[in-house]
């Protein structure tokens, strides 16, 4: 769905440079925010608006302890409000670590000789793919270095096969891409194989910190990735997704840049990030990183509620690099999806046991619960774990622009899909335990619909059992 926010037109134009470092460090010199002024922010965040850069940086100067409460609580509600108790589920699928790039904070990185190199075969990404049906996924992000082996073709070759392969009641039904920038016509090519967002993080928006962490190759080039998913746009692949590495840089840069990246494919191509995601660095094989930007765990969650207000109608990824109670914690103040049953070495989804080997993944993950264990603490929460795809595949694309702006589509689409792909899981996947709590979610939910609606899902639910798949709104 195309949307243009009036109050956001600036004058960005397309495949050009847009960030201007000091003008986001002229915001954020200001001085400290008065509690006023951060409620004022909140509240136009709370009535719908998406929030210009000048309001994002009051949220950022502010450091009173009130206030970063307020913030966290309005992101709280507006989680609340907006988008209800639904989390949805995906998982990441190395396809190949070999990279030609220097980035100083990534197992993968040329230099680094103690790395185990791998490309899955075909063979070995079918079965891949399979474990991950056998798992219970439906939603992938596939992820690779940056490598002349890894071109266009490649990659829609890879997609084609996670899209085909199926194995019992499993199928993939939306794989979406984390990989090098293209060019226009390489983007053309991942679209023609039916790839859902393509995601690239700029790591540092900061020109002069961007220098220090990528000394070699194509990645050194920061005007390149910047203006990726610009050519993305003119490949007329539409759903893309931003991201900054939090620790290379101070958060509050990255969390206006990232904003201000929003702003720049709003203004350009009617069309904002579908997701943003918010890395914080992690143990790597030969890391060598001071701690100057660490992030903590208490500014982590602020950042994450910040972004949660600035953009409200934009999915919000956190990955398995974090641990379990913070990702339960982060769920409440906005993030829309996250991954489970995570495995990040290449081939590991075959493999018996998850390995915690520096030399044979990116970097180390800290939350290795099952797919199984991850549905059930969630259930446990009483959220929604969802696997739907319906949106993309229907072409109602930017279906958080609607959740957010349609009166009742989250309870006309959102919750019963939701329901139905869950109840598939709860059939095919889940243990005894989860089952049981799963339907128990089901029909507490249930009540909250309409009754034509509630009729509706139960028949459906009622025709998954006996063995239809695939059923959405
Ligand atoms: N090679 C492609 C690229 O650089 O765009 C694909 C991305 S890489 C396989 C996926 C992402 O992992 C990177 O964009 C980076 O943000 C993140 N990453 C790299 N090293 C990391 C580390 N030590 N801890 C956490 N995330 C890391
Ligand atoms: Fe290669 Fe990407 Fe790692 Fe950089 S972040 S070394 S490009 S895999």
């Amino acid at each position: 769905m195309k949307f243009k926010p009036e109050s956001y037109r600036i004058p960005d134009e397309p495949m050009k440079s847009f960030i201007d470092a000091e003008e986001i460090g002229g915001y954020l010199n200001r001085s400290p925010s008065t509690t006023e002024e951060v409620e004022k922010v909140i509240a136009r965040s709370l009535d719908k608006h998406r929030l210009t850069l000048e309001e994002t940086a009051i949220l950022l100067n502010a450091s009173d302890s009130g206030s970063i409460q307020h913030i966290k609580e309005g992101a709280r509600e507006l989680k609340r409000k907006i988008y209800g108790k639904r989390v949805v589920l995906f998982a990441p699928l190395y396809i190949g670590n070999k990279c030609s790039n220097e980035c100083t904070y990534c197992g993968f990185r040329s230099s680094n000789k103690a790395q185990l190199r791998k490309t899955l075969t075909d063979e070995e990404l079918a079965k891949e793919i399979e474990a991950l049906e056998d798992n219970g996924q439906k939603r992938l992000i596939l992820v690779y270095g940056e490598h002349a082996e890894y071109d266009p073709a490649f990659i829609a070759k890879t997609v084609r096969i996670a899209y085909r392969v199926k194995k019992g009641n499993g199928e993939i039904r939306r794989v979406n891409i984390n990989a090098a920038p293209l060019d226009i016509e390489g983007f053309r090519t991942v679209k023609a194989a039916g790839i859902g967002t393509y995601q690239i993080f700029q790591e540092t928006y900061h020109p002069e910190a961007y220098k220090k962490y990528h000394l070699r190759g194509k990645k050194a080039d920061y005007d390149n990735r910047l203006t990726a998913l610009d050519r993305a746009q003119e490949a007329g692949l539409d759903d893309v997704g931003i991201g900054a590495l939090f620790g290379l840089y101070d958060w509050r840069f990255e969390v206006m840049a990232l904003v201000r990246h929003t702003n720049h494919l709003e203004a350009c191509y009617n069309v904002g990030p579908h997701t943003i995601s918010f890395p914080r660095v992690k143990d790597a094989s030969m890391l060598h990183m001071g701690d100057r930007y660490f992030v903590s765990d208490e500014d982590f969650s602020r950042l994450v509620a910040i972004l949660r207000l600035a953009v409200p109608y934009t999915g919000m990824i956190l990955t398995a690099r974090e641990p379990a109670a913070l990702r339960d914690e982060l769920l409440q103040f906005g993030v829309s999806q996250i991954d489970g049953g995570t495995r990040i070495e290449l081939g590991g989804y075959t493999e018996k046991e998850q390995q915690h080997d520096l030399n044979k993944g990116q970097f180390l993950i800290h939350d290795d619960r099952s797919l199984d264990e991850v549905v059930d603490e969630l259930l446990d929460q009483e959220m929604l774990p969802s696997f739907c795809t319906a949106c993309y595949r229907l072409g109602r694309t930017g279906e958080h622009f609607m959740e957010f702006s349609v009166p009742g589509f989250i309870k006309q689409f959102c919750t019963p899909n939701a329901m139905l792909t869950l109840s598939e899981y709860l059939v095919d996947y889940a243990s005894e335990q989860t089952a049981e709590k799963g339907w128990r979610v089901i029909n507490k939910n249930l009540e909250q619909l309409s009754e034509q609606r509630q009729r509706e899902v139960r028949d459906r639910i009622a025709r998954i059992r006996q063995g239809e798949r695939d059923l959405y709104f």
